[in-house]
């Protein structure tokens, strides 16, 4: 079945934390980008996680397919996604998930940010984590494709970072069976991220716990 839809993406503006947030992520001076990459990790294997534990109870969930990360590298497009085939999210959840700040981490952290001088508030970054949003660190444009597990729609989020974000529904079978792809349009100072070693040496470094097989692949042509 698909679902169509000619409905106009919707445009919103992110909460005023989430804001501040962005500009903190897009101006840092923090050095340390390769943290992006383990909180997206981090995010999928969540997402797989969350899948296994709810199809316990509700057996209609899931393809029956084991958990995976696929992890997508193009250098010519210079681009990288992260997709997982978990949980997924509707259009309703990537505006509470991705347009606020929900988790309680970024919280505390906006707190400590605020007691804080710029260059310590860099710091902080490593310290808590920051999540979703640290994307905004190597990436202009963010954009997740998502299917809820067990729905029949799909939906689009699209960022440039910069105070709002769209979302709209899409057809799904432009997105994974269940679970979700976030496509980063890297910055030029961030393109050796597509680079198959980089990556590699992130994923050893920062992911080598998450419980979910990860596989990078580089964009065939
Ligand atoms: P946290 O992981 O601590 O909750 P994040 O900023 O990393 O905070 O992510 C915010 C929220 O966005 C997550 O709690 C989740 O609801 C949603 N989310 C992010 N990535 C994914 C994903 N790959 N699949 C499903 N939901 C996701
Ligand atoms: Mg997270």
């Amino acid at each position: 079945m698909t679902t169509t839809t000619d409905a106009a993406p919707e445009t919103r503006s992110f909460e005023a934390d989430v804001a501040k947030l962005l500009h903190l992520m897009v101006h840092s001076v923090y050095s340390d980008k390769d943290v992006f990459l383990r909180e997206l990790v981090s995010n999928a294997a969540d997402a797989c996680e969350k899948l296994r534990y709810e199809a316990l109870s509700d057996a209609r969930l899931g393809s029956g397919e084991p958990p995976r990360i696929t992890i997508m590298l193009d250098p010519d497009a210079r681009q990288i996604s992260i997709e997982d085939n978990g949980i997924g999210m509707s259009e309703a959840d990537m505006v509470d998930a991705l347009g606020t700040i929900a988790r309680s981490g970024t919280k505390a952290f906006m707190d400590r940010i605020a007691a804080s001088q710029e260059a310590e508030g860099a710091q902080l970054i490593g310290q808590f984590g920051v999540g979703f949003y640290s994307a905004f660190m190597v990436a202009d444009r963010v954009v997740v494709l998502s299917r809820r597990a067990g729905t029949e729609t799909a939906a689009r989020w699209a960022s440039d970072g910069l105070g709002t974000y769209s979302v709209e529904q899409i057809d799904p079978v432009d997105a994974p069976a269940h679970g979700t792809r976030v496509l980063l349009h890297l910055k030029e100072s961030a393109s050796a991220y597509t680079e198959r070693y980089n990556a590699e040496r992130i994923i050893k470094a920062q992911s080598g716990h998450v419980p979910v097989p990860i596989v990078l692949r580089e964009k065939p042509d």
